[in-house]
């Protein structure tokens, strides 16, 4: 078992800063935009981003959040309340996104199930102008034709090696860890 840091604290606030004058560069400014982090990481991960865009714009920045853990499609309804369950489990209402900018924000992509989910509960809420999405580490092996447009960092991985995500909020610590075999 090997483990690497391939991102630490400062790399961890480089990334992220980059990619909120990324998203203020693509869309003109932050008007009618909304950052949605999915689940756990990808909420603080848009937290984050948010206080940078507050700072740089001055501009007020909507933060909501969207749980699909229920939703995938690939894991058993019979586990959870299935779709309308997960619905009601995402925090923005119709009206907050409807014809609203959401950039999606997750800490790692890897086959992409994830993100289609957290697309049709958000679609179920109201109809978005549009969805962008951001992720901490994209590790490759999409199975959907999906692809991010921030990306803090490109890791190609082995199915059988696994990224660790640690925030300071959850685990007391910045860093991304490789770990395998
Ligand atoms: P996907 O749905 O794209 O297959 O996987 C992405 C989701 O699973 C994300 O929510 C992410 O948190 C989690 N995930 C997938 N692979 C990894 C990984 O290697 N490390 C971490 N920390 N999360 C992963
Ligand atoms: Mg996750």
């Amino acid at each position: 078992q090997t483990e690497h840091v391939l991102m630490d604290e400062t790399a961890i606030r480089r990334a992220l800063t980059r990619i909120a004058h990324e998203i203020l560069e693509r869309n003109k400014g932050f008007e009618n935009c909304m950052l949605i982090g999915i689940r756990t990481r990808g909420i603080h991960l848009a937290a984050r981003v948010a206080e940078r865009i507050r700072e740089i714009e001055g501009v007020p920045v909507p933060v909501g959040e969207v749980d699909v853990t229920r939703y995938r499609d690939d894991r058993s309804k019979a586990a959870g309340g299935g779709e309308d369950a997960a619905a009601a489990e995402s925090v923005p209402d119709q009206l907050e996104i409807r014809n609203k900018k959401l950039i999606l924000f997750d800490d790692v992509l890897y086959t992409g199930r994830t993100v289609r989910a957290a697309m049709d509960a958000l679609m179920d809420l109201g109809r978005p102008q549009m969805i962008q999405l951001a992720v901490l580490v994209d590790r490759g092996h999409r199975e959907l034709p999906i692809r991010p447009d921030y990306v803090g960092k490109n890791i190609p991985t082995s199915r059988l090696e696994n990224i660790d995500v640690e925030l300071k909020e959850v685990d007391g610590i910045d860093q991304v860890v490789i770990t395998g075999q």
